[in-house]
């Protein structure tokens, strides 16, 4: 028995059964490389969900580290650190917000924006303000809190009843305003909607949402745990829309994959959670945040941003391509920057074509049911994202002859073993 698959025959005995990972025991990467526990090379262009931003162990974030690590991981915020505070001011300095809280993921980051809302309007004495308005497909976490807002039923059935949310359609700036009233404490918008299937807010969405929010005397947040830390092109996803957030989120890319959410805010909201009303025993920990500076230096000295920006539109040129030649099982290409779908026609299943792509040695993600989500690391290569999109088109072609040659096939999905 192989390595990876006696490590595969435990972990299902012992893991619980929330995930249904795909059977690849990551063991070890380099750049946009991963290796299984058995030596088998896979291209990443998923960067574990748009997190690995710098790559697999990128030298400088592997020695910050370990630095930090050598001189202290843990000391809780009963104390300063000099990481911790390194990092907010110069997370502050690149946003131009003036606060930085730090928690451990997107979904912390978010349950921070939550509180501080309500917190907010609590404190001037307004205790109804406690609605949030979010976006159908929207995604936002799976803690309580986060999952109020995230707009996709499925994830929330089951789980009782969720805090005041009005979901309204991604995009609709009309039912926004529909759904604002003098109870609405915050608004909550993604740049683009990378879970919820790659959808781009469209130009002047924000703005719109901004000037709403401010006739109704609610707040704006931005939720850039996706498409923040540069992945759009620019630092913050929403730079450049021509509105500025109250307060934002962020997680994922900020510290290249070391556990890291942050919650951002303008002076203005600077004392809405005061003293004992929010925390996180590990947040803002040293280690994690050296982690994060380190990858500010190296989204700098790389130029990954600008980086992204470049080569996103290349990989969405190679993306319509792809549609060009196979109109039958491609619909289109969308996104921005480094965070790409392409859409597959009505009646393919996006996760249901990865398990042949990863078998080729690729991997992708899905988002929402028919897109095959492109968020490799910022460091990716033309090359790279050339052989990764060869690897898909050929997959994608293999399911177009097989739909062609067999017309009851067509709209079915692909198992690996049959191709
Ligand atoms: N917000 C957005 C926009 C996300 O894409 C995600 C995760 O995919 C989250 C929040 C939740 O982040 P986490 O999984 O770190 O809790």
């Amino acid at each position: 028995m192989s390595k990876a698959s006696e490590l595969l025959e435990i972990g299902r005995r012992h893991l619980y059964g929330n995930y249904k990972p795909s059977p690849f025991v990551v063991a070890r990467g380099r750049g946009c490389e991963l290796f299984d526990a058995d030596g088998k090379r896979c291209l990443d262009l998923a960067a574990g969900v748009a997190v690995s931003c710098v790559g697999h162990a990128h030298p400088v974030l592997t020695a910050a580290i370990a630095e930090q690590a050598g001189k202290v991981i843990h000391a809780s915020n009963y104390y300063w650190n000099e990481s911790n505070i390194r990092l907010a001011a110069e997370l502050c300095r690149r946003t131009g917000f003036d606060r930085a809280f730090f928690c451990n993921s997107g979904a912390e980051a978010n349950e921070a924006l939550l509180k501080l809302a309500r917190h907010h309007f609590w404190g001037r004495g307004d205790k109804t303000r406690q609605r949030i308005v979010a976006f159908q497909n929207a995604f936002h976490g799976r803690t309580m809190g986060a999952l109020s807002m995230t707009g996709t039923p499925k994830y929330r059935e089951g789980f009782g009843e969720m805090g005041p949310v009005t979901h309204v359609p991604y995009g609709d700036l009309d039912a926004v305003k529909k759904a604002m009233g003098p109870d609405v404490a915050a608004v909550i918008v993604e740049p683009v909607q990378g879970e919820g299937g790659v959808f781009v807010a469209p130009s002047g969405f924000i703005a719109g949402i901004r000037k709403t929010c401010d006739e109704h005397g609610a707040l704006l947040f931005v939720d850039e745990v996706q498409t923040g830390v540069g992945r759009l092109g620019r630092f913050l996803g929403h730079d450049g829309c021509g509105a500025r957030a109250d307060a934002i989120a962020l997680a994922k890319g900020l510290a290249g994959g070391v556990p890291i959410g942050a919650m951002l805010t303008t002076e203005a909201l600077a004392g809405a959670l005061p003293p004992g009303t929010h925390g996180s025993t590990f947040g803002g920990n040293p280690l994690a945040c050296a982690a994060s500076l380190a990858v500010l230096k190296i989204l700098d000295d790389e130029k990954l941003v600008a980086g992204a920006r470049e080569k996103g539109e290349a990989l969405h040129a190679m993306l319509e391509r792809v549609v060009a030649e196979l109109p039958t099982v491609c619909e289109s290409a969308r996104g921005d920057g480094l965070l790409r779908g392409l859409v597959l026609a009505p009646g393919h299943v996006a996760r249901d074509i990865l398990p042949t792509i990863l078998d080729r040695g690729v991997m992708l993600t899905a988002a929402g049911e028919r897109v095959l989500r492109f968020s490799p690391p910022l460091v990716v290569t033309i090359a790279e994202l050339e052989e990764g999109v060869a690897v898909v088109r050929k997959v994608l072609a293999e399911i177009a002859s097989r739909a062609a040659s067999s017309p009851a096939a067509a709209g079915g999905t692909p198992q690996t073993k049959t191709l």
